[in-house]
């Protein structure tokens, strides 16, 4: 097999690929993405946060996702037995940009990764990177070409950004089990032909089952009069659901009645799909000319649609790491990358905890807190976990305890700040 020389060689052409790729190819280092798949190719993570427009606008890539022309997003809307309630991200706690967008994934991180090609990033398509070798100075891929030819591709620094694939994960021995509960999900795209004037495409609506803890579903409407819908539960309670995925999916979304109603019209395009054991996480973000971007790394889970902006901070913290290595520098990979990006993480962690085990839902629907407790809360499902100022991020568990005890103590009375 042949031998080919890189700067820097990116596994996963996603986004925390394509945003890794452009930043670097702006910077004139030379950077080969390897992706399995030919794009466009559908992808789950269609609702983003407006934390992460920052992080695209960081890549260059602002622009190039602006003329995809998607869905705009200010918020998040909450349904359970009958009561609504919602989250505006444009009331926020934290500084930065309050909107975002609903994407169809096949479109958006085809741009994306076409964004980062225009600025001189080589992208590989149909290539699967099947084996690594760990090497502070020169760490080396083995890459399977679609005619089954192989080749060596060498480079000074790796950055895994192969999502579920997880392949430095699995190949370092880094992968351990997420603390999270193991869940599925079933979802589809449909043409909804949503009629309600009540409804607000502006907004991804998650709604939980009526009776069973625990089961949750979203609602993403994209610019085009499609919607993605999917369910997330127990793999028991999806196999009781019925005998086939696509008679489970509609089973338990008429069940609710809320988003039941809001799709009686709507047209399934395409093919129920699933997935689970998707919770997982590494030991080590990091080892010896290599790092873990995104889901590559640790993936938790989908309630507060974190993913791709956990994959973009990612992406915009490691990259310009790779850039000082690569000019000599001595890089402290735990300091630098690791401890920081976990800390947001961390924060995400402690509300999917708190989705879970009820506290959240308890708060979000809680109609009298002070403003300002709802500007913090908003603030985090809007992706600004990293900002320590907000009390929800300096201590999430503590808070969000006694937010959640004082919210089910005074069903009807204002929360004031001073339960925090
Ligand atoms: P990916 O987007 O997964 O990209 C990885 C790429 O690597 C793929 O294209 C793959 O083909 C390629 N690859 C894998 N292995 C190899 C290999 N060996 N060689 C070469 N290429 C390889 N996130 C949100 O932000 N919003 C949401 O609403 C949301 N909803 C979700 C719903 C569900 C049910 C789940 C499970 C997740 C959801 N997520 C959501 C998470 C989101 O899907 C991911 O966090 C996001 O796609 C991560 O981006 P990434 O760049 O790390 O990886």
């Amino acid at each position: 097999s042949t031998t080919e020389h890189v700067d820097v060689a990116i596994i996963g052409a996603g986004p925390s690929g394509a945003g890794a790729a452009a930043w670097l190819a702006n910077q004139g280092i030379t950077v080969k993405v390897i992706e399995r798949q030919h794009f466009p190719r559908f992808s789950i993570g269609e609702s983003l946060l407006p934390q992460c427009m920052e992080h695209l606008a960081t890549c260059g890539l602002l622009e190039a996702a602006t003329a995809g022309g998607y869905q705009s997003k200010n918020g998040a809307a909450f349904t359970w037995r009958g009561t609504e309630t919602c989250i505006d991200f444009r009331n926020k706690f934290s500084p930065g940009p309050g909107t975002t967008w609903q994407v169809p994934r096949a479109d958006f991180d085809q741009r994306l990764i076409q964004a980062a090609q225009d600025k001189g990033a080589m992208v590989e398509f149909g290539s699967l990177v099947e084996h690594f070798v760990a090497d502070e100075k020169q760490p080396q891929l083995r890459i399977r070409r679609e005619d089954d030819s192989c080749y060596q591709l060498v480079s000074r620094f790796v950055l895994d950004a192969s999502g579920y694939g997880r392949i430095l994960a699995r190949q370092t021995g880094l992968a351990c089990p997420s603390v999270l509960d193991p869940r599925c999900a079933l979802f589809t795209h449909v043409a909804d032909h949503i009629d309600c004037p009540k409804h607000d495409r502006n907004k991804i609506l998650i709604s939980l089952h009526p009776e069973l803890s625990g089961v949750w579903y979203w609602l993403i409407p994209f610019s085009d009069g499609t919607a993605s819908v999917g369910v997330v539960a127990s793999r028991e309670t999806l196999e009781a659901a019925g005998s086939e995925d696509r008679e489970r999916l509609w089973h338990l979304i008429k069940a609710e009645p809320r988003l039941g109603s809001l799709l009686t019209r709507a047209e399934q395009i395409r093919d129920t799909g699933r997935l689970e054991g998707y919770s997982a996480d590494v030991e080590r973000l990091h080892g010896p000319g290599f790092a873990m971007l995104g889901n590559a790394g640790e993936f938790l889970d989908p309630v507060f649609s974190s993913g791709v902006t956990i994959a973009l901070d990612s992406a915009v913290r490691a990259a310009p790491l790779v850039q000082r290595q690569l000019q000599g520098e001595t890089i402290d990979w735990d300091l630098a990358f690791e401890q920081p990006l976990r800390r947001g993480v961390a924060t995400f962690r402690e509300f999917v905890l708190a989705w879970y085990d009820g506290r959240l839902p308890d708060i979000i629907f809680h109609q009298q807190q002070s403003p300002r407790i709802r500007e913090m809360i908003s603030s985090v499902l809007a992706g600004y976990a990293w900002d320590q100022e907000n009390p929800f991020v300096a201590a999430s568990a503590r808070r969000l305890t006694s937010l959640a005890e004082a919210c089910r103590q005074s069903p009807e009375q204002t929360i004031s700040e001073q339960v925090l």
